[in-house]
């Protein structure tokens, strides 16, 4: 319990197990194959921040037998040599996933990046292939990020069926799959962006309020009604300390359950990546069983099943895609 009353949902725990489960399936993948699954990670240019992250993705995977590689393109290299880059990993058969670190240089276009990746590789959901089977409800794999937001809510036991749910930010990787796989989980979602006119209107009628805005401080006590669950997405640095969106000290005094940052949402997204790497490498393994272009229940098996997980780890990661309307 944080000081002041909220219910601190930590993130670091849920992904201890979830790394472990995946770390079983990892060890199993290299019975069968004398090989470790490999996730490649794509970086452009040699951004410092960046360069910092993909290591911690690397070192991440590391821990639980998964290979991680890093695949360094020059910043100053043509988008076509990005995407053949791109190409030549998913021909790769040994490569089982692939993410390409964001922001790109300026020159090279984010659509000829997003479309040149495996959807049966793109293991954090930007395609618009998965993008798509992520608004019809269907079998496809999630941004880590939106799924990560939504599995602490689900790992909490916090309920989400039937409250009324505020996103803030609409981004295509982050705020707008949060508001689908909230959706999904029957809320009734309103998104919010930088156009909306009084957002401290819709964020007070709010019972769960989930942000990514990348603004620190967007989100003050006053602004939240009394019990609220608040999953704060945003990741910004202020005089040199990591913060949120929410302005967590007046928030955690109002709010039933908050998540920190550090320590929240981005903890589990590292650790949910990892295991879409491993559900990847299954169905590459069951000859596309997975694959979403050539499964034939993805369509109608995804109401029935979840997703996004290896297989062992299902019943343990839940799914954020139960899909059960
Ligand atoms: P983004 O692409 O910049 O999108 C930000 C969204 O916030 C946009 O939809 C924007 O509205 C909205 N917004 C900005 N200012 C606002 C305001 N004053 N009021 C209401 N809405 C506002 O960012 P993103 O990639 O979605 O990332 C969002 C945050 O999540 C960032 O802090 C990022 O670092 C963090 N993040 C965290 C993780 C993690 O693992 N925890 C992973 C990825 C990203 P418009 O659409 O109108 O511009």
């Amino acid at each position: 319990m944080a000081r002041g009353g909220a219910r601190l949902l930590e993130g670091g725990p849920i992904a201890s197990e979830i790394r472990q489960a995946v770390s079983e399936d990892v060890a199993a993948y290299r019975e069968r194959h004398g090989r470790p699954p490999v996730l490649a990670v794509v970086i452009c240019g040699r951004d410092a921040p960046s360069m910092v992250y993909l290591h911690q993705i690397i070192r991440g995977c590391e821990k639980v037998g998964i290979e991680g590689r890093l695949v360094e393109v020059d910043g100053e290299a043509s988008e076509a040599s990005l995407v053949e880059a791109i190409r030549g990993l998913n021909a790769d058969p040994a490569v089982n996933g692939i993410i390409v670190q964001m922001p790109l240089p300026p020159t090279i276009r984010l659509r000829s990046v997003v479309d040149a990746i495996d959807p049966a590789k793109d293991i954090d959901g930007i395609h618009p292939l998965n993008a798509g089977l992520l608004r019809l409800g269907y079998d496809g794999f999630l941004p880590a990020t939106a799924h990560a937001a939504v599995e602490i809510l689900r790992r909490s036991g916090i309920e989400i069926e039937g409250k009324r749910a505020v996103v803030v930010g609409r981004s295509a990787v982050v705020g707008m799959p949060a508001a689908f796989l909230l959706v999904r989980e029957n809320a009734t979602v309103t998104v919010c962006h930088s156009r909306t006119r009084d957002l401290a209107r819709h964020v007070k009628d709010a019972e769960i309020v989930l942000v990514a805005a990348g603004r620190p401080g967007l989100i003050t006590g006053p602004m939240l009604r009394r019990g609220a669950v608040v999953v704060d997405i945003g990741i910004n640095v202020v005089d040199g300390r990591i913060v949120g969106d929410v302005d967590f000290e007046a928030a955690r005094r109002v709010a039933s359950a908050i998540t920190p940052v550090p320590g929240g949402v981005g903890p589990l997204t590292n650790a949910l990546l990892l295991a879409h790497l491993v559900r990847a490498a299954l169905g590459q393994e069951a000859d596309g069983a997975l694959d979403p272009r050539v499964s034939p229940g993805a369509a109608e098996g995804a109401a029935a099943r979840p997703v996004a997980e290896p297989a062992s780890t299902r019943a343990r990661v839940g799914a954020a895609t139960r899909g059960d309307r």
